[in-house]
């Protein structure tokens, strides 16, 4: 069982939000041919896309080629739209939220979804991941690292996060400084993505911070490496020195394949790098190439 626990959607029919609330520098999508569509961000190009980023069919295929059983469909970072107004961005997060839920629709096993929420809002966050989860079925939402200058240990997400628990959302997010939230909340599931960036690398130096200073003691009673260990990490660092200090640092079941499909950045095929990888396990190869994707979305059960 393989799962691409890392991959982007992005609907077709993506509105313009600048032209519907104004506003510079919204998330856009223009058409460039029938299969092909440019976004641009912030006012400049961003990227080339296919259909393969809006049609299920087209990466049907590509999932039977590649070998991958379920894929993981999460929004494109750039259109999370943190610094627009909450009311508009809410919006735009339940129309991605209902076009992922559409697309996994078309073959529920083969599919999961994650969603967007308005985070610079905690409270419409908590309102949409919580119709994200119970209404579309969703498995939970993928975030950005800051909104709007904010850490995510930021006191005002706590409604967000309790929310998150209460539905059993995931969260997949890009590498962020946790002091403290664990701590809080020590059933959250969160994913970094790449491996957890330099995370996992300066585990020692937080570590000897932590046994050092009395007040980040105060914030947080389990040393960092401890903490480090509840976290889940998708596993696109494309290198097998990586990947063993990944394994040695954090284990085998914190891992998650992922490929950053379709992007030119991706993982081909997924998982290259685990099957790369000498003296592992069956069970390790098989925990990380599918079962503890499974399991972090808590849908085990279902494949
Ligand atoms: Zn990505």
């Amino acid at each position: 069982m393989k799962v691409d626990f890392h991959t982007h959607f992005i609907p077709q029919q993506f509105p313009d939000m600048g032209e519907k609330y104004g506003g510079e520098g919204w998330p856009t999508l223009l058409q460039a041919g029938p299969c092909q569509a440019d976004i641009y961000h912030a006012g400049k190009h961003y990227r080339r896309i296919d259909d393969r980023s809006w049609d299920p069919e087209r990466r049907l295929k590509d999932m039977d080629a590649e070998g991958i059983d379920v894929q993981v469909l999460s929004p494109i970072p750039v259109t999370f739209a943190y610094r627009f107004s909450a009311q508009a961005v809410l919006e735009l997060a339940q129309l991605q939220n209902d076009a992922i839920a559409n697309a996994t629709s078309v073959a529920p096993t083969r599919f999961i979804g994650l969603g967007t929420v308005p985070l610079q809002v905690p409270d419409l966050a908590a309102a949409e991941v919580r119709r994200a989860v119970t209404s579309l079925g969703l498995a939970g939402v993928e975030i950005g690292t800051q909104v709007e200058g904010k850490n995510l240990d930021d006191p005002a997400l706590e409604p967000f996060w309790r929310t998150c628990v209460e539905v059993g959302a995931a969260v997949f997010v890009h590498p962020a400084v946790m002091s403290g939230l664990l701590d809080r909340h020590p059933t959250l599931r969160l994913c970094f993505a790449h491996g957890g960036g330099t995370f996992p690398w300066l585990l020692p130096r937080l570590d000897q911070t932590w046994r050092a200073f009395d007040d980040v003691k105060a914030v947080t009673a389990n040393r960092p490496s401890e903490t480090a260990k509840l976290l889940s990490y998708d596993t696109l660092t494309y290198d097998l020195m990586n990947m063993r200090l990944l394994i040695d640092r954090l284990g085998a079941e914190r891992l998650i394949m992922g490929s950053d499909y379709p992007f030119p950045l991706r993982e081909v095929p997924p998982g290259a790098v685990i099957d790369a990888l000498d003296g592992l396990s069956h069970k390790e190869r098989a925990d990380m190439l599918g079962r503890n994707a499974l399991r972090f979305l808590g849908r085990e059960v279902l494949f």
